[in-house]
């Protein structure tokens, strides 16, 4: 099948996005690698597709003392080729490195990503267990919310309308950090079924553990409730409650190799 016809606009300041965005006919487009399928399968039929992808105000990013403010439309690509000042201490140019292939990673972009709430992202599950924050820009103000707090579940955010994605926050990874990641995936180059991330802080010595690709929001488990295994299984059937018992110990046993892979940074 092919896409239903549309409008495309290609703006070149951030303003101009807010005065189509607001509207339901409107979608916006970065990469285009999760909207592309959904526009030709026409499960997305927008009137208008305005494109996002080389606005220079989302293409930057900045090193700050605690953190890199990464601009939306920065792709996987740039951030697995080292393009950015890596304050992960190797982290985000290896999740990048881990989504998909090559051809997706050069289009698809952090916060496009991260916008579309795919329960399975690799972005939403490191950066949940590391803190991360999207910053929302609605052409008045600008907010920034948690990515644990962002994701609702499957595709569900709370992106509000005229709202988009402007930055990605990351806060700094200090010396001494521990961080494991798990993807359990049948192909390579596939979203994965199951993922585990742990994560334990080198100064405060704090752990934040996601269980992700659950078909829900990321389970994040934080603090001294990490570590208690009891606690994982409990949490997976209160907050995901639709998986089976097969695919319940499959996301336990993603979480129990990214611990046992966890590497000090
Ligand atoms: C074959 C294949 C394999 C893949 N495998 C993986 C994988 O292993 N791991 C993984 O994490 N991902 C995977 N993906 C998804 C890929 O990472 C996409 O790049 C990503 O999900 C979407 O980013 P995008 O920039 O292409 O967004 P688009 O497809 O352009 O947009 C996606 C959605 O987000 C909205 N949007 C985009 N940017 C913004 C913004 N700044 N603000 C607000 N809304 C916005 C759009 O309106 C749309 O609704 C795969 C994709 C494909 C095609």
């Amino acid at each position: 099948m092919k896409a239903c016809a549309f409008d495309y606009r290609r703006p070149t300041q951030l303003g101009e996005v807010r005065e189509w965005s607001a509207s339901d006919d409107v979608r916006l487009i970065a990469g285009g690698q999760s909207l592309g399928p959904m526009l030709n399968l026409r499960l997305a039929q927008p009137e208008t597709l305005v494109d996002i992808s080389a606005l220079s105000p989302l293409r930057g990013f900045d090193e700050q003392a605690d953190g890199l403010m990464i601009g939306s439309a920065i792709t996987h690509a740039e951030i697995e080729d080292g393009l950015l000042p890596d304050v992960t201490r190797g982290i985000l140019p290896r999740i990048a490195r881990g989504i998909a292939y090559r051809a997706v990673r050069s289009r698809g972009t952090i916060g496009g990503s991260i916008a579309h709430g795919d329960p399975a992202a690799d972005w939403i599950a490191s950066l949940a267990a590391l803190g991360g924050e999207v910053v929302l820009y609605d052409g008045r103000r600008y907010r920034r919310l948690r990515i644990a707090d962002f994701v609702l579940g499957a595709f569900q955010t709370a992106i509000t309308p005229g709202e988009l994605i402007t930055a990605v926050w990351v806060p700094r990874v200090p010396a001494a950090s521990r961080f494991g990641y798990f993807k359990l995936c049948r192909k390579a180059g596939e979203l994965a079924h199951a993922i585990g991330v742990t994560w334990r802080h080198g100064e405060s010595g704090e752990a934040r553990y996601v269980i992700a690709a659950t078909q829900g929001r990321p389970i994040v488990l934080e603090h001294d409730v990490a570590d208690d295994r009891d606690h994982w299984m409990a949490s997976l059937e209160r907050q995901a409650p639709g998986l089976d018992a097969l695919e319940r110990q499959l996301h336990i046993d993603a979480l129990e190799r990214a611990l046992t892979k966890s590497e000090t940074l």
